[in-house]
């Protein structure tokens, strides 16, 4: 089994989840990050620190994004890293290069996040 990176990094790509990753298993691509399925831990360390909630359990995949279970894995099937396929400019999988570009959309959830958190303090410093 493993974690899953869904559209929402696309265009993103923070890296937040990178440095939580005990094993390494998360690879950075031109315009997403991908999660290797035969390194990940199943740990859950990466999944709450995504401030666009893009990283599921494969099994909690929203049904339309539940091909980016493949999008992950077939990302390590089609190149080697660091061989092949060049650190500088690794590419994607073809059904993230035929994205339109995120910014806009990607705004809009970065927003929604932070009223997201903002009511969740609220509610800790005034419970109802
Ligand atoms: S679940 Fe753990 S091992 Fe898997 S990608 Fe996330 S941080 Fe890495
Ligand atoms: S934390 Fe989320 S948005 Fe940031 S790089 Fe990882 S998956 Fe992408």
């Amino acid at each position: 089994m493993t974690y899953v990176i869904a559209q929402p990094c696309v265009d993103i790509k923070d890296r937040a989840c990178v440095t939580e990753c005990p094993v390494d298993c998360i690879y950075e691509g031109s315009r997403t990050l991908y999660i290797n399925p035969a390194e990940c831990v199943d740990c859950h360390a990466c999944e709450p620190v995504c401030p666009v909630e893009a990283i599921f359990y494969e099994d909690d995949l929203p049904r339309h994004w539940a091909h980016y279970r493949s999008v992950n894995a077939e990302f390590f099937e089609a190149a080697p890293l660091g061989r092949d396929r060049p650190r500088d400019s690794p590419g994607d999988h073809p059904l993230v290069t035929a994205l339109p570009p995120q910014s806009l959309y990607k705004k809009e959830i970065s927003a929604f996040a932070v009223r997201k958190e903002e009511a969740a303090d609220a509610d800790l410093w005034f419970p109802s």
